[in-house]
């Protein structure tokens, strides 16, 4: 079982950005394997990494509230993987600069790509019932130029001599360590070219734009992400994923509350009083509505399993038609009327009687 994020850094689930980093920190100090003396230390700090790569990730917290540990597991290593995430900032301040880079497989230049976030815009009825949608994205082919190489003429590295790694003592406030960093003349490949590729600037990768056609399923709504795998930034290790954010934009009459409808139906005074048939819009078309006489502004019927199919599930929500009556805006002499031969009658309700025998008892 894995252990959950929050847990594995001691904060709450509603912990703030500044909490977390801060909880990390600590247990960063205590668990680096490089100063560490406490038991399993390397586990540990890998098991903080991977909770601190997730949660000081706003996108990615909220895709592990949504879903638990399931929203990192088919990337086959059966947990989020960190090893594009950038520890710098936090190392640098804590150990001095340089410290960390190369700890586990954590290394910078030898990661996989950035995951990118794009925002897709939905219509409701997109939305309701998914759609195939082209995208234009850029991503990483092999440069045609140098085959993906990077350059030509390939030779051993005069800098690390192939190992990839070159050693460095670094001054830290725990004292002095040898570190293994990465070679900064072949970044880690061991293996340089006497002639870079102009076509690619060495990278063996250039960027192109295409257009793909993504499938959005039934039900999405708005904040709701979906992956495409190997579409976000280049990487040494493979491509970062590509996720798409939707918004669902508003609609002329429907109101979306989770995956219920809400429609609002203005009625005449006639109609509310006297009761009518009423054709009303649904997403699956024209139904018609009977309007019970004597209805009352804000009541509420119900159309079952007439909302949206949930995107998990594909359960059905429901939808309210909500009875808005609407006063006349001004009357003709002759509705004028009609409505003063209308006072001369009851009309009053048993509410009434509340108010009518407070003034007849206590008002003089
Ligand atoms: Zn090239
Ligand atoms: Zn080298």
């Amino acid at each position: 079982m894995k252990k959950d994020y929050y847990e594995v850094l001691g904060v709450s689930k509603t912990a703030s950005q500044d909490e977390i980093k801060s909880a990390f920190r600590k247990l960063a100090k205590k668990y680096h394997p490089d100063v560490s003396k406490e038991e399993n230390a390397a586990e540990k700090f890998k098991e903080c990494q991977e909770a601190y790569a997730v949660l000081s990730d706003e996108n990615k917290r909220k895709q592990y509230d949504q879903f638990g540990h399931a929203a990192f597991e088919n990337n086959g290593s059966g947990g989020y993987d960190f090893s594009g995430f950038d520890f710098s900032d936090i190392f640098s301040d804590l150990f001095g600069s340089g410290f960390g880079f190369n700890f586990g497989g954590s290394n910078r230049s030898k990661s996989r790509g950035r995951d990118k976030v794009m925002r897709v815009d939905l219509t409701f009825e997109e939305a309701a019932f998914g759609t195939k949608k082209r995208i234009n994205v850029s991503s990483y082919d092999s440069c045609d130029n140098c085959h993906g190489k990077g350059g030509f003429d390939e030779e051993t590295c005069s800098t690390c001599h192939g190992s990839g790694t070159v050693t460095t003592e670094q001054r830290t406030l725990f004292g002095s360590f040898m570190t293994k960093t990465t070679c900064p003349k072949c970044s880690g490949k061991g293996r340089t070219y006497k002639r870079v590729c102009n076509n690619c600037s060495g990278t063996g990768k250039v960027k192109v734009n295409k257009d793909i056609e993504v499938k959005i399923p039934a039900g999405v709504n708005t904040g709701n992400q979906q992956r495409v795998s190997g579409y976000g930034e280049a990487g040494d290790y493979g491509n970062g994923d590509l996720y798409l954010e939707y918004r669902v934009l508003p609609h002329p009459l429907f109101e979306r509350e989770e995956n219920d409808i809400y429609l609002e139906l203005p009625l005449t005074i006639t109609e509310a009083i006297l009761g009518c048939k009423k054709e009303i819009p649904t997403i699956t078309g024209r139904v018609k509505l009977t309007i019970e006489p004597g209805s009352n502004s804000g009541d509420k019927l119900r159309l079952k399993g007439k909302g949206i199919e949930d995107v998990h599930s594909y359960r059905k929500g429901d939808m309210y038609v909500v009875l808005n009556v609407l006063m006349p805006d001004k009357l003709s002499r002759d509705q004028k009327k009609l409505f003063e031969q209308l006072a001369k009658t009851d009309l009053e309700t048993k509410e009434f009687k509340k108010f009518n025998d407070y003034m007849k008892k206590n008002i003089d």
